[in-house]
């Protein structure tokens, strides 16, 4: 499966989320020969969850983690009030050696680097923005700042 096809089952995972979440989220994690490891989605276990948090506490220790893409429908977060790891943090810390993400952060409560981290740190990181539209479909009850 392409890297857009299963980015597009991330992004309509979003689609699962409570109505108390911020950012709806979605997220699938597959192992290095494309099968699905794990999904997530935003306040799927605990409101504050955030998608790859509940993806990647799925596969905790997993060896397959070493091999694995994540696909999530926002840029990972590089920080956060509620939890002390950002999801960025957690991917680092799972090794997990590729991201790819459809939609950037927009600046609205922390600015987001965690694409720039992922990268910096070696990852692969895979940006298809051609999805971008639909996940700000979902996050429509957002005050969005306009699109630059
Ligand atoms: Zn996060």
């Amino acid at each position: 499966m392409s890297d857009l096809s299963r980015l597009r089952q991330a992004v309509d995972l979003a689609h699962e989320c409570p109505p108390s979440v911020t950012f709806r989220v979605g997220c699938v994690i597959t192992g290095a020969d494309g099968t699905v490891l794990a999904t997530g989605y935003s306040g799927e276990t605990d409101p504050h969850d955030h998608a790859e948090e509940v993806a990647l506490a799925k596969l905790a220790g997993d060896p397959r983690l070493a091999g694995a893409t994540v696909y999530s429908s926002l840029e990972p977060c590089s920080s956060r009030s509620s939890r002390p790891a950002s999801c960025t943090r957690l991917i680092l810390d799972a090794g997990i050696p590729r991201i790819v993400f459809a939609w950037r952060e927009p600046p609205l409560f922390v600015d987001c680097v965690g694409a720039e981290t992922l990268a910096a740190a070696g990852r692969e990181v895979v940006e298809l923005p051609e999805l971008a539209p639909l996940v700000r479909e979902a996050n429509a009850h957002l005050e969005l700042p306009p699109e630059p």
